[in-house]
C-alpha cells in the first residue's frame, strides 16, 4: 500500500528514488513486455503544462526501465479526437518520437485497436488489447483536477484504453463514477506513477483550466492509494470522488492519505496545494475578453468530443471577436443542461453554471445530439447537430447565432484559415491567460526529449 512522494529536481534520480521507495519495480523482469500509458488527452491547440505528462518524466521511466534490463517497452495513448487529432502529432509535438528513436521503444496509437469486448455491468465497452497483453503495465497520468469527477490521476486516465466510441458510452449513462471504478477493476496497473511536474485546475485542458508549477512525483503499486495521496495533493477530499470511494469501499482500502504509508516527504501537509476543480465559464470568457455568454454545468454527461469541440469553438469567438457582448445567450451541451435550469439538481452548482442572470436569454444555442434531444421541444434556439457537431457547423453556427450573418461572412475567411493551419499543425490561437506559460515556471523543455 506504500504510496512514495518525492519533490521533483533531476528527473531520473527523482523517478529512481520514488520507484525504489515504494518497491515499484517487485515482479518486473528483463524479459518483460513493459506496457506505459501516459496521458496525452488532447494534443493540439492548447498548452501542454499540467494537462499531459511530460516527456521528461517519460524519458526518466524508460530509461529506468533500460537499466532495470527492459527491451520491449511501448507507449501508447488514445487523444480525444477533434477535427483529426492524432496521437502521432502529439508524438511529434512532444517529443516522443525522438526519445522513442532513441531508446528503441515503440509507440501506438490506442484508438486504433485491435480492441477487446468488455461488460461493465450491462455496458458493454471496447477496451484496447494493450491493456491486457503486457507483463507490466505502468500508468503515468498526469496531477490535475476534473471539472466533472473532480480529479483526472491513475484511475481517469485508463479511459484512454476505451475505443473512442465506447468513451462516449461512459457519458451516456450518467453514471461515470461508477463505470471510472469498473474499468479500474478491469485494467489493473502493476505501477503507478503520478507526474506532478505541473498541477492543473480547473482541468482537464488548459483552455478552461491553468496550471501550476508543483515539482513533486508520487509513484505506488496500489491504484488507488495512488489517487488517494494525488487528490489530497490537490486539495481535494479523496471520499468526495465517487469512483475512488466507490473502489476503496468495495475492497476495503483507505480513503484518507493518513491510513495510507507516504514514503519520501515527510510532511505531507505542507506539499498540499489547494485547487479547485470546477470551472468558472463566464470568468474564463471573460478573461478572454468577451461577456454575456453562459454554459449550464452539463453535469457527466458530457463525453470528451463534445467537451473539446466546444473548448475550441468558443476560443475561436473569443480570440476573433475581443470586447464582444453577446447580451445574455446561453450554450447548451451534454444530456443534462438546459438554459435557466442547473444541470445537476441536488448537487452543489459550480459558480456561473446556473441560468444567466437577468432573465431571458437572448439566443440559446443546442450544442451537439444530446442537448438538442434534451431540450426538442425548445423553440427559437440554434440547433448544432452531430456527435460531436462538425467543426465549421460549430464555428458558424456560434457566429452566426451570437454576432449575426454579416459579421460571420466578414470573419469566416480567416477563421477558416487559421483553422486549417491549427490542422496541419502550424498554428496556435493564442489566449491572453496564456501569457503565464511565458514564465520561467514553466520549461517549455519538459515536452522535449533530451
Ligand atoms: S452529442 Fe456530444 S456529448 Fe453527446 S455523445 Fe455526441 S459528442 Fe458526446
Amino acid at each position: 500500500m506504500a504510496v512514495s512522494v518525492v519533490r521533483l529536481d533531476e528527473p531520473l534520480a527523482t523517478l529512481r528514488r520514488a520507484i525504489d521507495l515504494c518497491g515499484g519495480w517487485d515482479g518486473l523482469g528483463p524479459g518483460n513486455r513493459v506496457f506505459i500509458k501516459p496521458n496525452i488527452c488532447l494534443p493540439r491547440w492548447m498548452p501542454l503544462y499540467g494537462m499531459v505528462t511530460t516527456t521528461s518524466v517519460l524519458e526518466a521511466l524508460v530509461r529506468l526501465l533500460s537499466e532495470q534490463g527492459c527491451r520491449n517497452i511501448t507507449i501508447g495513448e488514445g487523444p480525444v479526437d477533434v477535427f483529426g487529432t492524432s496521437i502521432r502529432q502529439g508524438y511529434r509535438r512532444m517529443g516522443i518520437d525522438t526519445l522513442a528513436r532513441r531508446y528503441g521503444v515503440r509507440l501506438v496509437d490506442l484508438n486504433r485497436g485491435p480492441f477487446r469486448p468488455v461488460d461493465l455491468e450491462g455496458v458493454k465497452v471496447q477496451v484496447a488489447e494493450a491493456a491486457f497483453e503486457s507483463d507490466f503495465l505502468i500508468n503515468v497520468p498526469a496531477l490535475k483536477t476534473h471539472n466533472q469527477v473532480k480529479v483526472s490521476l491513475g484511475f481517469k486516465n485508463l479511459k484512454g484504453f476505451l475505443s473512442p466510441a465506447s468513451r462516449v458510452k461512459f457519458h451516456g449513462t450518467n453514471r461515470l463514477n461508477h463505470l471510472i471504478r469498473l474499468l479500474g477493476e478491469v485494467v489493473e496497473p502493476h505501477l503507478t506513477v503520478i507526474d506532478g511536474t505541473y498541477a492543473l485546475e480547473s482541468g482537464p485542458d488548459t483552455a478552461l483550466g491553468r496550471a501550476h508549477r508543483m515539482d513533486i512525483v508520487l509513484a505506488g503499486r496500489e491504484a488507488c492509494s495512488c489517487d488517494v495521496v494525488g487528490a489530497t495533493l490537490l486539495g481535494i477530499d479523496p471520499s468526495g470522488v465517487g469512483y475512488l470511494r466507490e473502489y476503496a469501499e468495495a475492497r476495503g482500502l483507505p480513503l484518507s492519505a493518513d491510513r495510507i504509508e507516504v514514503r519520501g516527504e515527510g510532511d505531507l501537509g505542507a506539499l498540499v496545494r489547494p485547487l479547485e476543480w470546477r470551472v468558472n465559464v463566464p470568468e474564463e470568457l471573460s478573461a478572454m475578453g468577451v461577456r454575456g455568454l453562459s454554459v449550464p454545468y452539463p453535469g457527466e454527461t458530457l463525453c470528451s468530443r463534445c467537451y473539446a469541440m466546444l473548448g475550441y469553438s468558443l476560443l475561436a469567438l473569443a480570440r476573433d471577436n475581443r470586447g464582444a457582448d453577446f447580451g445574455n445567450s446561453v450554450i447548451c451541451c451534454g444530456r443534462e443542461a438546459r438554459p435557466g435550469a442547473d444541470a445537476r439538481p441536488g448537487c452543489e452548482a459550480p459558480p456561473g453554471s446556473a441560468a444567466p442572470p437577468g432573465g431571458e436569454a437572448r439566443a440559446v444555442i443546442l450544442f451537439g445530439d444530446c442537448a438538442v434531444a434534451a431540450n426538442r421541444g425548445l423553440e427559437g434556439a440554434c440547433r448544432v447537430e452531430g456527435c460531436p457537431p462538425p467543426v465549421t457547423d460549430s464555428l458558424m453556427a456560434l457566429w452566426r447565432t451570437l454576432l449575426g450573418r454579416p459579421r460571420m461572412l466578414r470573419g469566416m475567411p480567416a477563421r477558416m484559415a487559421r483553422l486549417s493551419a491549427a490542422k496541419a499543425g502550424i498554428f496556435m490561437d493564442r489566449l491572453d491567460k496564456w501569457q503565464r506559460y511565458q514564465s520561467k515556471e514553466f520549461a517549455p523543455g519538459h515536452f522535449r526529449a533530451r
